[in-house]
């Protein structure tokens, strides 16, 4: 781990409506770490990752990731708004994984994991098909290249999905639920993958409610409620011998 911060946030708050979605969010990530996100549902997990993907606006506070300001430049001691292209730019580098796979159904595997690097990031179509091909190999998948996501099994579309996101090359990527939407039975051949991915140096925030990922893959864990961050801290302390009685009575009921 080198120590260098990847993400940064600082007091982000997002309101819809008159309601307060995130309140007030601190946390840092460090490159090559892991950072499990935790809580109930509506606690702001998926709002969280979705502004540090330009998916929302924040209200206030900062995100800063790759060592850039996120949605906003600088001009003087005054923030503005970027451009659509210079948002665009910058969501290139963040890959996201979602709770439903989101493949392309007219597109096969390899067609799914070859659009964005061609379309996007320019690539030239033989490389980008190469480094494809390479990318579902590594999450298992190196006989399924030919197949639509209709014809793949729930966790097999979920490893395209991840495969696709590592096509764009990212520093980092975000999983929102990964294995929520899937039979049990498929459950622990993404986690391998995505477990794989961690000893493999990628740095990743991971919304989840694997508490044995949490456990074992992570190195710190992040505890939401209601908006705010209750806890932070390594996965072994936060999971174990957590300072905040609201962590301890969530760990109770989900372990
Ligand atoms: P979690 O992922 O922890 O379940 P979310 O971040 O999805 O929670 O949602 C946090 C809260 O914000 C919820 O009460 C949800 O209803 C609300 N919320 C999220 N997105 C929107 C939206 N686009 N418009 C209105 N309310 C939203
Ligand atoms: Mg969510």
């Amino acid at each position: 781990m080198s120590g260098e911060i990847l993400v940064k946030a600082v007091d982000v708050c997002k309101s819809f409506g008159g309601f307060k979605a995130l309140d007030n969010v601190s946390l840092e990530v460090r490159k090559g770490e892991v950072c499990c996100i935790i809580g109930p549902s509506g606690s702001g997990k998926s709002t969280f990752l979705r502004c540090i993907n330009l998916l929302e606006r924040i209200d206030s506070g900062a995100i800063w990731a790759n060592g850039e300001l996120i949605g906003y430049r600088r001009e003087g001691d005054r923030l503005h708004e970027m451009s659509d292209a210079e948002i665009a730019r910058q969501r290139r580098g963040i890959g996201m994984v979602f709770q439903r796979f989101n493949l392309f159904p007219h597109k096969t595997a390899l067609e799914n994991v070859i659009e964005g690097p061609v379309q996007v990031l320019r690539e030239n179509p033989k490389a980008a098909r190469e480094h494809a091909l390479e990318l579902l190999a590594r999450v298992g998948l190196a006989d399924k290249c030919g197949n639509y996501p209709a014809e793949l099994s729930g966790g097999q579309q979920q490893r395209v999905a991840i495969a696709r996101a590592l096509g764009m090359r990212p520093s980092l990527i975000l999983f929102d639920e990964p294995t929520s939407a899937l039979d049990p039975e498929l459950v622990a051949e993404v986690l391998e993958v995505m477990n794989d991915l961690a000893g493999s140096g990628m740095t990743m925030i991971v919304v989840t409610h694997e508490m044995g990922f949490a456990r074992n893959v992570s190195n710190n864990v992040a505890f939401m409620d209601g908006g705010k961050l209750i806890e932070y801290g390594p996965s072994e302390r936060v999971l174990t011998r957590p300072d905040n009685p609201r962590t301890a009575d969530f760990l109770r009921a989900v372990q």
